[in-house]
């Protein structure tokens, strides 16, 4: 038991011993605490008090600022501690996702008052801050979308309807994206809600996947904001939110990496175990160069995600690379675990083992936040030129 928690073996990734350690402690954490639940949250609810313990390793706030009580950490530890809880439990770390996205754009552009409030609360895991871009009409296309913010004496007026939020169940407030004045991206402004509105109406989808985080639609019915609730300049919502996209992207890859690494190391042992046809299963060259190829692929993904958090940490563009690992990493960790529960025969297709789950869950970031053929027409935009963009 104790090779798993050896972060060393996966091949050099240049870590710093500083990083090292991060990895070992949250994959300790991961494999002892998360992974023996990871199936429990899809029939009981997450409980909050649980991310009292992410809070206490400091996952949380790894983006919060230090003078708001968070860690400051770079973008790169934050892509090693979704790598390693991505292990255990890889919907965890839409809590992690959510709290560097409201760390980044309330860090940014909240004025001091709603820093002060929401981002102790966002690392202490007592406020959960969600993230409101997609409608039931435009997902891919949402700068079409259509909540409406209208302004009524010093505060703005919100009505319309979220579809597939993050913890539209239990977040305590939101950042929605609402068309303040006129048609496409710049007619956009970002606005922070609190949740605990009586008319704010949520209701949680049934999901295949990811139940604890509880996904799902958030109406708003006129609700009131004051207007120090704006994030950003007026129109300027849309180009915030892309932004703030770009580095979640590369966390993504690396929770749905960090799952089918997971799988990986699990196969490994079985099939060293398990014999068929007078030999263990691992010397059928079949199934040995199979393995091979998913490591390999899933380890060529995991460079380009961690190149993309090299990028931001430096201050460089990191666009391309991000949409490059937003679709690269899913899809090859798709594909690594669907062979893991093929290669442990009727036993990986069971609800016993975490395989299938874990499939389902990586599908579902195939689509959040961006999906395959969307991150495609951003690197072809990139490698082209905007001339020849499938969308602006
Ligand atoms: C697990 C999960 C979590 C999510 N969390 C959030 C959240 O917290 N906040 C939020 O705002 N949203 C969230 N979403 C929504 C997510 O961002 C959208 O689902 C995504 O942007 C795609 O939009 P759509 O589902 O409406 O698909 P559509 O835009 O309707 O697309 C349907 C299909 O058509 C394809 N397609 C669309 N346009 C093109 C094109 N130009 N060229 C080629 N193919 C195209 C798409 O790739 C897709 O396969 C989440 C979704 C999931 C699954």
């Amino acid at each position: 038991m104790e090779g798993i928690f050896d972060v060393s073996w996966v091949p050099d990734l240049l870590r710093s011993e500083e990083e090292r350690l991060l990895a070992e402690t949250v994959r300790r954490f991961a494999i002892e605490r998360l992974l023996p639940n990871y199936l429990r949250w899809r029939i009981e609810r997450f409980p909050r008090s649980e991310l009292e313990e992410l809070a206490a390793l400091g996952v949380l706030g790894l983006a919060v600022p230090e003078e708001y009580g968070g860690v400051s950490a770079t973008r790169r530890a934050l892509g090693v501690v979704a790598e390693e809880i991505g292990r255990g439990d890889l919907n965890v770390t839409y809590f992690l996702q959510l709290g560097a996205i409201a760390a980044g754009l309330i860090g940014a552009s909240g004025d001091d008052g709603l820093k002060q409030y929401w981002l102790p609360r966002v690392a202490t895991g007592e406020a959960i801050v969600a993230f409101a871009l997609t409608e039931p009409g435009v997902g891919s296309d949402a700068a079409q979308l259509s909540t409406k913010a209208v302004r009524d004496g010093s505060d703005w007026l919100i009505t319309g309807e979220k579809a597939s939020i993050t913890c539209a169940g239990q977040a305590d407030a939101c950042v929605v994206f609402a068309r303040s004045g006129g048609d496409g991206p710049t007619g956009i402004s970002m606005f922070l809600v609190p949740l605990d509105d009586p008319k704010v109406e949520r209701v949680v989808y049934d999901s295949a996947g990811a139940k604890l985080s509880e996904r799902g639609s958030l109406h708003f019915d006129a609700v009131r904001v004051p207007a120090d609730h704006q994030l950003g300049e007026q129109g300027q919502g849309f180009v915030s939110a892309m932004q703030a996209f770009d580095f979640n992207r590369a966390v993504i890859a690396l929770a749905c990496i960090g799952a089918a690494q997971q799988s990986l190391d699990e196969t490994m042992e079985h099939v060293k175990n398990r014999e068929a046809f007078g030999k263990p299963l691992a010397r059928h060259e079949g199934v040995a160069f199979e393995i091979a190829e998913h490591l390999s692929l899933i380890h060529a993904a995991r460079l380009v995600a961690y190149q993309t958090l090299d990028l931001a940490d430096a201050g460089l563009g990191h666009t391309t690379e991000a949409a490059m690992c937003k679709w690269l990493g899913p899809k090859q960790s798709t594909e690594a675990i669907r062979a893991c529960i093929v290669l442990h025969g009727w036993a990986g297709w069971g609800n016993d083992l975490p395989l299938s789950q874990r499939m389902n869950d990586v599908v579902g970031l195939e689509i959040g936040d961006g999906t395959p053929h969307i991150m495609k027409a951003v690197v072809a935009r990139e490698a082209m030129g905007r001339a020849y963009a499938a969308y602006r």
